[in-house]
């Protein structure tokens, strides 16, 4: 009896050490989904879908599907993604926003370096200013002087508080001395719509929303926010060439999961994601949009981790200067 009891707590116990080996064996046996904290057809959208594309190509059996949950600059999406299962089921695709939010919302239902555990950096992707077509400017000088001189009619449009689109009109308000009308979004994908319908005046948004539009001739370009030009849009001047030294945003991607999603699932989804970053479609795809790929040593968990500590460090203090809170 005892003999037996012995044995049948000596299967149960190596059936719950060999439990989440298994798991991880037979991950993926469902869909993944990839929370995009933004509306569709936006940057963090384009960018996630593609890396979804190729970590599904990469992921034998894997289907890797993107769900959009936009709302309060990305915040929710984020705090829907800290809160779910961590069994691999759900990630998070989300930029620069995960560095700032911490110092921009006084009640954050997450802790960025507490509640994820981190697959690895995607891409970098700088941003471009730009008007709508007929705004009576065509160069970053003529826009700041119409501005100044008509500081109540002008608008501009972001996707919330903690959005890169945010942050970049941040610094631009501070650049040139000059507080503008602003206009939130749930993602820069309706708000560039909308500057291309007439209905706002100014937005500042990755490279990877605005390059096919800029291209196209459907909103004006008027610099981009890298400090050298960019091949993609080689004929844009930058911040600094139109007077405006030291302005430098440079967005970037990184993929996370709910904290403590079993190493094993973890170790998988950064194999995935580093073949992924290889292959040549989604370069392509990036390079042509404006992004810049992350090597393979920045696509991966210490990768993102640090990364990121280092810009909760960068931008705390600029954003505590700036003065700017939501609840
Ligand atoms: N570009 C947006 C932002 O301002 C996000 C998005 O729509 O993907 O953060």
């Amino acid at each position: 009896m005892l003999r037996n009891l012995i044995s049948a707590a000596a299967v149960a116990a190596t059936a719950l050490v060999a439990l989440p080996q298994a798991g991880a064996q037979q991950y993926p046996s469902r869909p993944i989904t990839v929370v995009v904290p933004f509306a569709a057809g936006g940057p963090t959208d384009t960018v996630a879908r593609s890396v979804a594309d190729a970590m599904t190509k990469a992921m034998p059996g894997a289907n890797i599907v993107v769900e959009n949950a936009a709302g309060a600059g990305g915040t929710i999406g984020v705090g829907k993604v800290a809160r779910a299962n961590p069994d691999g089921y759900t990630l998070l695709v989300f930029h620069i926003g995960m560095a700032t939010a911490p110092a921009l919302y006084r009640k954050l239902q997450y802790d960025p370096l507490k509640d994820f555990e981190y697959v690895g950096l995607i891409n970098d992707v700088p941003m471009t200013l730009l008007v709508k077509n007929g705004f009576p400017a065509k160069s970053v000088k003529e826009m700041v002087a119409y501005v100044k001189q008509h500081p109540d009619k002008v608008t501009l449009a972001n996707a919330g508080i903690g959005s890169a689109s945010h942050l970049c009109g941040l610094l631009f308000q501070s650049a040139i001395g000059q507080e503008l009308v602003t206009v939130p979004y749930k993602g820069t994908a309706p708000a560039l719509a909308d500057l291309m319908g007439g209905q706002v005046d100014i937005l500042c948004d990755q490279t990877t929303n605005t390059t096919p539009q800029i291209k196209a001739g459907k909103v004006t370009a008027l610099a981009v926010t890298s400090p050298a030009r960019l091949e993609s849009l080689p004929d844009l001047p930058t911040m600094a060439e139109s007077g405006y030294p030291g302005f430098d945003v440079s967005i970037w991607h990184g993929m996370y999961a709910p904290k403590g999603t079993p190493k094993p699932v973890l170790d998988k989804l950064v194999a995935t994601l580093q073949q992924a970053l290889k292959d040549p479609g989604l370069n392509k795809r990036f390079a042509e949009l404006g992004a810049q790929t992350a090597s393979s040593q920045r696509a991966t968990p210490d990768g993102l981790r640090k990364h990121l500590a280092a810009e909760i460090d960068r931008w705390s203090p600029v954003i505590k200067k700036a003065g700017v809170y939501a609840d």
